[in-house]
């Protein structure tokens, strides 16, 4: 499945990413929103290598950003600026002029605060913003608490109660244009429940705004659908047509309303790998170390959110198996990648492939402990 022999010739550790796989990924989703008035804007910051990036830009999708460097990237890529929606709780006034100069499609404002200070400066630079409110529905989306964003206590989008405020405060400017409401409840979903208590709180706030006049053109229910860590050769592509379907089903749009949809996980999570070299098997007490040279400065997920990607031996050819713990080099005893994991009799000089890494693996990656930035190898 890996082109080993390629490997044996790289510097590791680095990413690999199968780009036919994020090909077919991103067919799958053209294909499930078929001729549906669905817009799907790419996640940017769970990989905004440039080669993936141009690769969502050929297939005609849009680009959520969260920051001006991303709408950058976005823009770089061939992105439309029309397509690009930005979000962020803390958009600097740099951030906010670059992205009405660049004409961007949405802001997606997560309070009244930032809207006071966009409406402040478009009516600088005499142009009209549009904004979709980032409404906090207060959501479960049962997933890992750093990676839940829709309930009261998170920081992210405008409260229930304050919502009325700021709509008004929308249709008071003239700076402002309100073109929806936008709602973004976590990551790593891999049940649709959650997505169907958002729709019914969608369906009842548009209908009680529709009540008073207020109609939006669109609504954006934002991203998080997971990925199968556990079997990413089972489940490479995620079921994109349930997901839709769930929004077809459960969602009341009417006459026009554009709905949109920000994917990043679930685009290209199953496509990357993080390939690894073994150094050294240390004999523990009771334990073997299988310590390999890259570490959560490479991939930061399963220190950060405990999470587990697969891990393969993928140059052993033994049919011996043994216990190790897959650990880094950093000086974090956080930096592990799997405890108890049952591989091939592993050695020194070894391969490892660490699973599903496509998604919040490289765009992560930071220069700890002043190591280098892992490197790709595209394919
Ligand atoms: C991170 C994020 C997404 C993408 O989430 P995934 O779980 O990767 O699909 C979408 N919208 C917003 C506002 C985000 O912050």
């Amino acid at each position: 499945m890996f082109p080993v022999n390629k490997f044996r010739t790289e510097r590791t550790p680095f990413y690999y990413y199968d780009m036919g796989l994020l090909g077919a990924t991103l067919d799958s989703i053209k294909k499930a929103v078929g001729d549906s008035d669905f817009h799907v804007h790419y996640a940017v910051k769970a990989n905004a290598n440039p080669v993936i990036l141009s690769a969502v830009a050929k297939s005609g999708f849009g680009a959520d950003c969260v920051s001006g460097g991303e709408i950058t990237a976005a823009l770089k890529s061939g992105i439309p600026s029309s397509k690009i929606v930005y979000a962020g709780v803390g958009k600097s006034d740099e951030e906010i002029g670059m992205a009405l100069d660049a004409r961007i499609g949405c802001f997606n404002v997560e309070s009244l605060e930032e809207l006071r200070l966009i409406e402040a400066i478009a009516s600088d630079k005499g142009v009209i913003a549009d904004v979709a409110l980032r409404v906090n529905p207060n959501v479960d989306a049962h997933t890992h608490h750093y990676i839940t964003t829709g309930l009261k206590e998170n920081k992210f989008g405008i409260a229930l109660e304050m919502l009325d405020e700021a709509v008004e405060f929308c249709r008071q400017s003239s700076s402002l244009r309100l073109r929806g409401l936008h709602f973004h409840i976590g990551s790593q979903i891999t049940t649709m429940d959650p997505y169907v208590i958002l729709c019914d709180r969608i369906n009842k706030l548009i209908a009680e705004y529709d009540g008073r006049g207020v109609h939006f053109d669109i609504v954006n229910v934002g991203g998080g659908l997971g990925v199968d860590y556990d079997h990413p050769d089972r489940h490479p592509i995620p079921d994109f047509n349930a997901y839709f379907n769930t929004f077809r089903k459960y969602l009341n749009l009417s006459e026009g309303q554009q709905l949109h949809f920000e994917l990043g996980r679930a685009v290209v999570a199953q496509c990357g790998s993080l390939i690894t070299k073994v150094l050294y098997v240390k004999q523990g007490v009771n334990k073997q170390f299988a310590i390999v040279d890259a570490g959560m400065t490479d991939l930061i997920r399963p220190a950060l959110y405990q999470a587990h990607h697969l891990i393969q031996n993928i140059t052993s050819e033994s049919d011996e198996e043994c216990i190790y713990d897959v650990v880094g080099p950093v000086c974090e005893s956080s930096d592990c990648f799997g405890v108890d994991e049952r591989l091939p009799l592993t050695s020194r000089g070894d391969l490892l492939a660490l699973r599903s890494a496509g998604a919040y693996g490289e765009a992560m990656a930071s220069h700890y402990n002043l190591r280098p930035y892992p490197h790709t190898v595209i394919d």
